[in-house]
């Protein structure tokens, strides 16, 4: 999609936003200029895509105030992401700025405010030079940022790097605001033997202090100590503001029975789900991009069928075949669904997932307990989060090596009793569940903490951005 020509500008509170192109960023990310976009109508958001992305999302309904701007396909693409998670995120330090920039000047308005992912450092970089504000949003927990820009204290202390199959059960405690934490729950990357990506990742906080705001789609009060600590060492506004979760289109999900706005690939699993008896469906995914080996899918599908608990599995390319694996009666396979819909229907009783912090978000935010399989980056903290500090799920890897394939018996045992209605631990866990769904529906709510962060951030974007330019 063409950017604005320069020569009609529009007389407008002018927000530019660049998301990271991975689907677990540029949801918060558009989920936050949809928040934006309507508690402010004559805001106008551009968002900065790739091309390749905006054939992903372009077609989505969106509230009048924004609009799409695109720089070229100049990163491998969506598919490759995963296979090779180094190249993928150097190029989006080296590659993206420049077409950035040329963009930005092409824009027929002038940009008075800049939402850029923290991964993107670079657009820091460029709103300094022009003296544009710029908010770096965080799309992960307040934790996990503090583990990553602390990780020098534990190279102080000794404790990093370090071997996990040595040292994983080690604790430690001197972060300020983190709860005592196993070194095998820091962000994995931080002990992966290929220390690329930590080098990556390193990277992207060193002219974080050069912003003018920290965004974290987060929730205070899950999180107040890190908050407070974080508040403590910088000297810029860091607002929590989520879940950046797509709640705002949830009203559709009371209306599911009239099938209305739904293609016939939801039609299908969502009637499949609205014949099944109240929380008696594990509904798994293990997010959307990262894969695991074709032999660990299958013992999901050998496990989940034996099981005998009904499942929505969400298999992307694998779905066709993992179905004919498993068979109809056993439950559905599909490539995709639309996931907060899924989690929030009441035949859903949990979530099997790898813990990615939006899936985390929308799980809690349904009220429902989680299995976690973390895989790699932040899901080995937000499993602590969830097994150990919120006790709203389980880990499926609690006695597995790292690296080790969780097999189909252990599988069969695990989600029999963590979806046996009758379990007193299965009661317990959804009852914590329902109390944080209240903690996370409080925050968005009229004067909760999300809402009070998300206006004042819109007043600071109103009134001191575009109203002094
Ligand atoms: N998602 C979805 N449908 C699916 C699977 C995933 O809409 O079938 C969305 C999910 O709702 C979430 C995002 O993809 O917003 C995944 O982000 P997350 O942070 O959980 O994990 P990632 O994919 O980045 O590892």
């Amino acid at each position: 999609m063409a950017p604005a020509a320069r020569s009609e500008p529009i007389k407008a509170c002018h927000v530019v936003a660049v998301p990271y192109p991975g689907r677990g960023h540029v949801n918060p990310m558009m989920n936050l200029c949809k928040l934006l976009a309507s508690s402010k109508p004559d805001l106008l958001i551009t968002v900065v895509l790739t091309e390749e992305w905006l054939g992903l999302i372009g077609g989505e309904e969106m509230p009048p105030g924004i609009r799409f701007a695109t720089i070229p396909n100049v990163l491998p693409s969506e598919l490759e992401r995963a296979a090779d998670m180094p190249s993928f995120v150097g190029a989006t330090q080296t590659k993206m700025g420049e077409p950035f920039e040329q963009l930005m000047g092409r824009l027929a308005e002038p940009i008075h405010f800049i939402i850029a992912d923290t991964f993107l450092f670079w657009a820091i970089e460029f709103g300094n030079r022009r003296n544009i504000p710029v908010a770096s949003l965080w799309p992960m927990p307040a934790s996990v940022f503090s583990l990553f820009y602390h990780l020098d204290l534990l190279e102080r202390n000794g404790d990093h790097p370090f071997d996990v199959s040595e040292r994983g059960e080690e604790r430690i405690d001197y972060i300020e605001g983190i709860e005592s934490i196993r070194l095998i729950d820091i962000p994995s990357i931080a002990y992966m033997k290929d220390q690329r990506l930590i080098t990556l990742v390193r990277r992207i906080f060193i002219n974080l202090t050069k912003a003018q705001y920290l965004l974290i789609s987060s929730i205070y009060e899950l999180e107040s100590r890190v908050m407070e600590a974080l508040n403590l060492e910088f000297s810029f506004p860091i607002y929590t503001f989520g879940p950046a979760i797509p709640y705002l289109n949830l009203e559709k999900v009371t209306t599911l029975s009239s099938n209305q706005s739904l293609s016939d690939d939801q039609l299908i699993y969502f009637d499949w789900l609205n014949s099944q008896p109240p929380s008696s469906v594990l509904y798994v995914s293990l997010g959307s991009f990262l894969s695991v080996s074709a032999e660990q899918m299958d013992e999901i599908g050998d496990g989940l069928r034996a099981s005998g608990v009904r499942f929505l599995w969400v298999a992307r390319g694998e779905a066709e075949r993992l179905q004919q694996r498993c068979g109809e009666a056993a439950g559905r396979v599909v490539p995709w669904c639309d996931q907060l819909k899924v989690l929030c229907h009441p035949s859903i009783g949990g979530f099997w997932t790898h813990g990615g912090w939006n899936s985390t978000m929308e799980c809690i935010f349904s009220g429902k307990p989680m299995i976690c399989f973390p895989i790699i980056l932040d899901q080995t903290t937000i499993r602590k989060h969830v097994v150990e500090d919120w006790k709203i799920g389980v880990d499926s890897k609690k006695y597995l090596a790292p690296g080790e394939i969780l097999r189909s018996g252990k599988i069969t045992e695990l989600v029999k009793r963590f979806m046996d209605a009758d379990s007193s631990e299965r009661r317990e866990m959804v009852g914590r569940a329902r109390e944080f769904r209240q903690i996370i529906r409080q925050a968005v709510s009229e004067g909760g903490s999300s809402m009070t962060n998300l206006a004042s951030l819109l007043n600071h974007i109103v009134h001191s951005a575009c109203d002094s330019s």
